[in-house]
């Protein structure tokens, strides 16, 4: 290939990558795969290393950036970067629209856009080709982060509009343009300002990935794209997937409203926010705040509020600039996702990889819509950079849909005994010796099996008290999250606890919640059965309470008043009777009990032939489930078995019986129809 024809395939390929690029974050339409593209990018690059000298700014190829920097250069705004006027009430916004109509002669109409939480950044344009991106420093001089923010796909390296003569088919004059609407003023420098922010799925993977590795994960997506842009090596920008919405267009394409540049920030190649709209009253700007703060979990991207802007752009100018804001834009934010709240008590709860987080179990206290009584603490250098303490008056706040965070410890509240929160030096679950491995922040338990016990005795407990729809993902995530550290935890539950977890929406949570709340009335045995207590099975449970009769006299039965109940050896006696020993199971039981748990005696049985006798069930029953059957026997004082020996008493017989029937005439056991079994449970002697 000769160095001509060289550059010619390497601008086709350009073409073709950025068409693709600007399909997907503009227009949001995937019209080649991954790998097609990683290739064509390949060829590219292969022929730019032949022709070093073919290399261009705006090729694909330089979104990974070259060496760390030593620092930042510092860049001087053409135009100051302003801030923006907050309000928070309809009042307050409707005095803003009374300033704005004073100073109009017409009645305006206002441009309402989503507020992005992220990290403002302007990006100059030369010659349709992006050669500065600076952050908003002061306003007035900020920093070059260049190389940084070439990495985020959404932002073009080149503009479309001036190389492409026809960009999308008649899509220029912009839909909905007058045909006179032209190229105005300096057609070399284009500066366009917007936010790099954090998608919430990549926010979410990048936390989850360290997790997995058990490094520290990150709190606050404003904060951490605002700190992986402000990064000196730009291949860590490039690992994080973030991404640029613009909001302002500083250049002259004739545009007379801010609707208008919205549609050519669009065919320059940005994704200005896709929700942005034109309204004409306050109602109606009020509507769509109340909509956006319903949609605010489903956009993608963390929002604290929306801007207004006015859109006749004459009418804007003319408005003017007070002190740093424009007096013809304002942000109504949302209602704070913040709030004030005790902490009770932190916990320490183990993940799946052995570490240890603490959680800060606080007094429930009402968050963007939901009661939280949980915030997560991450590790022993956040407790320590909050210097939180049991007793401690926190700032909670929170970000999207995750579990909330502690912002802030007011020290000025804390009262006068309080204790430094220290690490543990023994695993809270467990009791095995921690460790604290080099370079990490995170505390480990040396019992590699310890999160697994903690799960299966959760879902255990679950079961027994024959609670649906909490597998062993879920507990995973309640137990990783914090939000529970024992089976009682399980009734203090509210929905805005669950909401943040994988694969629960509002509705799924709620029915959580209430299927748990229809589970506290639980029968002695089995409440025995969901302590979960070595050798303690199902039978055992049932013989247990029976002998008793109440959960406190099972709990102070010595081992003699144990080794009496029929059927119970000395083993079993022994493990019952250490596990009440343990003061961490006494304090399991309290809670169950504080935490709603009603246990009930068991039924009085009334006296049948069926009592004291042994069943083995086989086959299908017509009128009731083999459950149910069994149940029946054990209310009535009768033992269930699992197989036909000479110490059983009755075999009932359903339908499609087989071994076990066979079994029972060979050895000669009396069997049961279902209607004789029934009866004979039925009748009193
Ligand atoms: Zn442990």
């Amino acid at each position: 290939m000769t160095k001509t024809e060289a550059k010619h395939r390497i601008d086709q390929l350009k073409e073709v990558i950025a068409e693709h690029r600007y399909n997907y974050h503009v227009l949001d339409k995937a019209t080649i795969s991954d790998a097609a593209l990683d290739s064509l990018k390949h060829e590219l690059y292969k022929l730019e290393q032949e022709y070093p000298d073919l290399i261009t700014p705006d090729s694909p190829t330089q979104r990974v950036g070259g060496k760390p920097l030593p620092k930042f250069e510092k860049v001087t705004h053409k135009r100051s970067m302003l801030s923006m006027e907050d309000v928070f009430t309809r009042e307050e916004f409707e005095s803003w629209i009374a300033r704005v109509q004073k100073l109009s002669t017409s009645l305006p109409t206002y441009f309402c856009m989503p507020k992005l939480d992220g990290l403002a950044v302007s990006l100059v344009y030369k010659n349709g080709v992006l050669v500065t991106a600076a952050t908003r420093g002061d306003g007035n001089v900020g920093e070059d982060v260049t190389q940084n923010v070439k990495t985020i796909e959404s932002v073009p390296l080149r503009l479309r509009l001036l190389t492409t003569p026809n960009p999308r088919k008649g899509a220029w004059p912009p839909r909905g343009f007058t045909p006179s609407l032209k190229r105005r003023g300096d057609p070399q420098y284009i500066e366009v300002r917007g936010e790099v922010y954090f998608p919430v799925k990549a926010f979410e993977k990048m936390n989850k990935e360290l997790e997995r590795e058990g490094k520290p994960t990150f709190a606050n997506p404003r904060n951490t794209a605002a700190g992986s842009v402000r990064q000196l090596d730009s291949s860590i920008t490039a690992s994080r997937g973030l991404a640029f919405i613009a909001w302002d267009l500083d250049a002259d394409f004739g545009q007379e409203t801010m609707e208008e540049e919205w549609k050519i920030l669009e065919d320059l190649g940005f994704r200005p926010a896709p929700e942005s709209k034109r309204f004409d009253s306050i109602d109606a700007i009020e509507n769509y705040w109340k909509w956006l703060q319903e949609k605010r979990d489903q956009l993608g991207y963390w929002v604290d509020g929306m801007v207004v802007r006015v859109n006749e752009n004459d009418l804007y100018e003319k408005l003017g600039v007070v002190g740093k804001t424009p007096r013809g834009l304002v942000a109504w934010k949302f209602p704070a996702e913040e709030a004030t709240t005790k902490v009770k008590e932190i916990q320490w709860t183990v993940g799946r990889t052995g570490a240890l987080t603490p959680v800060a179990v606080v007094e429930p206290t009402w968050i963007g819509g939901t009661t939280v009584q949980h915030a997560s603490l991450h590790n022993i250098d956040e407790i320590e950079r909050l210097d939180v303490r049991e007793g401690d008056t926190v700032i909670l706040y929170k970000a999207g849909d995750i579990i909330p965070k502690i912002k802030e410890t007011i020290i000025k509240l804390r009262p006068t005994q309080t204790q430094k929160t220290k690490a543990p030096t023994s695993c809270p679950v467990c009791g095995s010796k921690v460790e604290r491995r080099e370079k990490e922040v995170a505390i480990y338990c040396t019992n590699p099996k310890c999160f697994v016990q903690d799960r299966e005795a959760i879902l255990h407990a679950a079961r027994a008290f024959a609670i649906d729809g909490l597998g062993p993902q879920t507990i995973a995530s309640l137990l990783e999250n914090g939000i529970i550290t024992s089976p009682a935890d399980l009734f203090l539950l509210k929905p805005g606890d669950v909401l943040g977890l994988e694969g629960f929406a509002d509705l799924s949570a709620k029915k959580l919640v209430e299927q748990i709340q229809s589970r506290k009335s639980i029968s002695l045995p089995n409440f025995i059965l969901a302590l979960g207590i070595r050798n303690v099975g199902e039978q055992t449970a049932i013989d247990i309470a029976r002998h008793f009769g109440t959960l406190e006299r099972v709990m102070m039965a010595t081992l003699d008043d144990l080794m009496e109940v029929e059927g119970i050896g000395d083993v079993v006696a022994r493990s019952v009777r250490e596990y009440f020993d343990q003061e961490h199971n006494q304090k399991l039981v309290e809670h169950f009990l504080k935490n709603g748990v009603e246990v009930h005696k068991p039924m009085t049985t009334k006296k049948t032939s069926a009592t004291g006798k042994t069943f083995v069930v086989t086959g299908t029953l017509e009128s009731l489930s083999r459950d149910d059957a069994k149940e029946a026997i054990r209310r009535a004082g009768g033992k269930v078995a699992g197989s036909v020996s000479k110490k059983t008493d009755f075999v009932v017989v359903g339908e499609n019986s087989g071994s076990k029937f066979e079994e029972a005439k060979k050895l000669g056991v009396p069997t049961l129809s279902e209607k004789e079994f029934i009866d004979m449970l039925s009748a009193s002697i």
